[in-house]
């Protein structure tokens, strides 16, 4: 097992920055590039226009950098100033990632103590056949 500990202190760090006037709900991320690099996001809301997911601000910070290998992002979530519960990425989120990553890109989320492992395969389906 990959020790995620650091991520999981980086995600938890992003949590407190994340921007969530309106539902409260607060959201990190940490982004690991196959070079071994690492690229933080938070939520961002906005009244109005459509919010943006942790996951993709870290996607965002990573490509507008040059990065185009992706391993593998963790995402911590739940409401602000409390323990994070289970989180994934959204439906959109999901589809945007598969865009930039390989099938067996691993996407971790942690929560009472427990780290639960997926794929991007497994947590959209039917997106990398041929
Ligand atoms: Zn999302």
């Amino acid at each position: 097992m990959i020790n995620l500990d650091d991520d999981i202190i980086l995600a938890n760090n992003m949590r407190k920055r994340a921007y969530t006037k309106y539902s409260g709900y607060n959201v990190g991320a940490v982004l690991k590039t196959k070079n071994g690099k690492k690229y933080t996001g938070c939520n961002v809301e906005n009244n109005g226009i459509q919010s943006i997911c942790a996951e993709r601000v870290a996607f965002c910070k990573a490509i507008s950098e040059g990065e185009t290998e992706f391993e593998r992002i963790l995402v911590m979530g739940g409401p602000k100033d409390k323990e994070p519960e289970k989180c994934l990425p959204c439906g959109y989120c999901r589809q945007f990632m598969s865009e930039f990553v390989d099938k067996d890109f691993k996407i971790f989320t942690v929560y009472d103590g427990k780290i639960e492992e997926y794929t991007i395969e497994e947590l959209l389906p039917n997106s990398f056949e041929i």
